[in-house]
């Protein structure tokens, strides 16, 4: 195998410490085997090409969620390729895209989605990717010693797609390199170590699930739990296993048999949100014994990312574990993770997504004046605090977008001093000093000592509603809003609105517990709201909607949302 920085860390690890689980069965897999596998694969998938020279062609996958999927991604890194994760949700039109837009040479799937691949590849495509049935969760139980080689190009990484919110999803290039840059960073700033066990309840076509969940855990040699498929009720019995006692363990559910803590749980804020109202339904000794499992003491790390997490969700989290205060991060595909907040429970702030992660540089550049924001320039003249848009730069950094010049040019500005260009997130945010923050130990320490936080006010396509001459953020409003009794979810828009611009709309889901026959009117709305926002940022417009359409990462598209609802 091609001397990849994480097949030599794999070749590192205790060979029978244990490298996945498959919650549903048991069934374990040692680090031991997982490099043998990986050639085994490798070589099949040569043959699938026909050659074994496919450097940089692109790989697509359907693999649920198991040893297999990791040993698929691993084996398209060491043919030097690019792997392109499909995810198994995906109706045959996006699958269709995505094949024909990465120009995949060979299409590869598991036993169960034989019948979901052929189906695809019978439609007309622009591509003829080979076909390559993986056989079902490999793992001869051998350790082999595998041969690492110098690897003298860059051609092997991974493509994957937006979450498509805003647009058409765009294929991001991630350069094994900069997946590598990815992963240091988080190993540094989260400190993942062999002792920890990760729960993996995440789709696996996104950054999140890949990268936070998957490649850096096997930097660190710590264990990955696949339960699949996602329920709420099962994430519950699996953390509680270990927890019960003899007399209490129901033998007739799948998971008993884990006597294993979870000390690493990653998910978006919808997840926790449904574990919460999960949570409620449970028998009494269920209760007490999940309370343990997520306990500080117990789960170590708790962590929210992908969208903006309710403060709601947090403190009920919180509530509910005696103080395991979830950690927000910030990330997107181009750019990986790029703000977090600190192991430090201090540094877990309402609302901020914390600081740069150890390697991203980042600065604010105002959306009005489009100058830098300085540090002590946060305010501007009239004491106004200064919105910017995110840029960052630094090795983590995507390196184009798939055949698409224009945006990847679009989307890089050039800087003055020479090092290296700064890609535009399109998310606006604030700065802003916070007391008795800056407590985590990370490099950027020196920095974090003056207590700058971010503070994300939302896509600045999006959020960021004029009217009539303010801004409002979307996202400030939908706190604002989460904080009320009366408010299960909402989305916070922009109504096209003749007079002002735009207007500032809210769709609500309303908490039928507390709102009788479920009808709430603009005008107790704005009532509940008063005092709480300024007058300019209450919604003008509201809507009572019995759901809310989100994406698997948990993301409204609010563009569509706006046309479906208020044109
Ligand atoms: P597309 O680019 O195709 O429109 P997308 O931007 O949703 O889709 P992703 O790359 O999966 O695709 O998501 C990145 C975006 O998610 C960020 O740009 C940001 O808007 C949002 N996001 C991620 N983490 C957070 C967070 N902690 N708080 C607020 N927003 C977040
Ligand atoms: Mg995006």
């Amino acid at each position: 195998l091609p001397r990849l920085p994480v097949f030599e860390a794999i070749a590192r690890h205790d060979p029978d410490s244990t490298v996945v689980i498959h919650s549903n069965s048991g069934r374990r897999f040692r680090y031991g085997e997982l490099l043998g596998d990986v050639c085994k694969t490798r070589n099949r998938l040569y043959e699938a090409a026909g050659r074994d020279n496919i450097d940089g062609e692109r790989i697509a996958f359907l693999v649920e969620n198991s040893y297999d999927y990791v040993v698929t991604l691993l084996a398209i890194l060491a043919a030097k390729s690019i792997a392109v994760p499909l995810s198994p949700a995906f109706p045959p039109p996006e699958l269709q895209y995505i094949l024909n837009h990465s120009e995949a040479l060979v299409l590869l799937s598991s036993a169960k989605f034989t019948q979901k691949a052929e189906e695809v590849l019978r439609t007309e495509l622009d591509v003829e990717p080979a076909y390559l049935q993986l056989s079902k969760f490999q793992g001869g139980g051998h350790h082999e010693k595998i041969t690492l080689e110098k690897m003298g190009s860059d051609s092997a990484g991974m493509m994957l797609y937006t979450s498509g919110t805003t647009n058409r999803p765009k294929g991001v290039l991630l350069p094994q390199s900069v997946m590598t840059a990815q992963a240091k960073s988080l190993l540094q700033a989260w400190e993942y170590s062999p002792s920890d066990h990760l729960l993996h309840i995440l789709p696996l076509h996104h950054i999140h699930g890949t990268i936070n969940a998957i490649f850096t855990p096997l930097f660190s040699g710590s264990t990955i739990e696949f339960l699949f498929p996602f329920n709420a009720d099962a994430v519950w019995r699996r953390l509680a296993a270990p927890f019960l006692t003899s007399d209490q363990t129901p033998t007739s559910e799948p998971y008993y048999h884990h006597h294993s803590k979870i000390t690493f749980l990653t998910a978006v804020p919808t997840i926790y949100s449904r574990l919460l109202t999960a949570h409620r339904a449970l028998p009494p000794d269920m209760q007490s014994a999940t309370r343990t499992a997520i306990s500080p003491s117990h789960l170590r790390l708790a962590i929210s990312g992908s969208a903006a997490l309710p403060t709601p969700i947090k403190r009920a989290w919180s509530d509910l574990s005696g103080g395991n205060v979830l950690l927000e991060r910030f990330g997107m595909t181009e750019v990986g993770m790029a703000l977090s907040c600190g192991l430090d429970v201090a540094d877990r702030v309402d609302g901020s997504v914390g600081w740069p992660l150890p390697g991203v540089e980042a600065r604010l550049v105002d959306v009005d004046t489009h100058q830098v924001i300085e540090r002590g320039q946060e305010r501007d003249a009239d004491g106004r605090e200064r919105v910017g848009e995110i840029q960052l730069r630094g090795p983590t950094i995507f390196a184009q977008y798939w055949r698409n010049p224009e945006a990847t040019a679009r989307e890089f500005v050039d800087s003055k001093d020479g090092r290296g260009q700064w890609f535009k997130t399109g998310d606006v945010s604030v700065r802003r000093a916070v007391e008795g923050a800056g407590k985590s130990n990370l490099p950027s320490q020196k920095d974090w000592a003056r207590g700058e936080m971010y503070f994300i006010l939302g896509r600045r396509s999006a959020d960021i509603i004029k009217s009539g001459g303010e801004k409002v953020s979307a996202l400030e409003v939908e706190r604002e809003m989460l904080a009320l009794p009366q408010v299960a979810e909402v989305a916070v828009v922009a109504v096209p609105s003749g007079k002002w611009g735009q207007k500032v709309g809210a769709v609500v889901m309303v908490d039928r517990d507390n709102v009788p026959e479920g009808k709430w009117s603009p005008l107790e709305m704005r009532r509940a709201l008063k005092g709480r926002l300024a007058s300019y940022k209450i919604p003008q417009v509201l809507k009572v909607v019995d759901h809310i359409p989100r994406n698997a990462m948990g993301k409204i598209n609010k563009k569509m949302l706006v046309k479906d609802i208020f044109q």
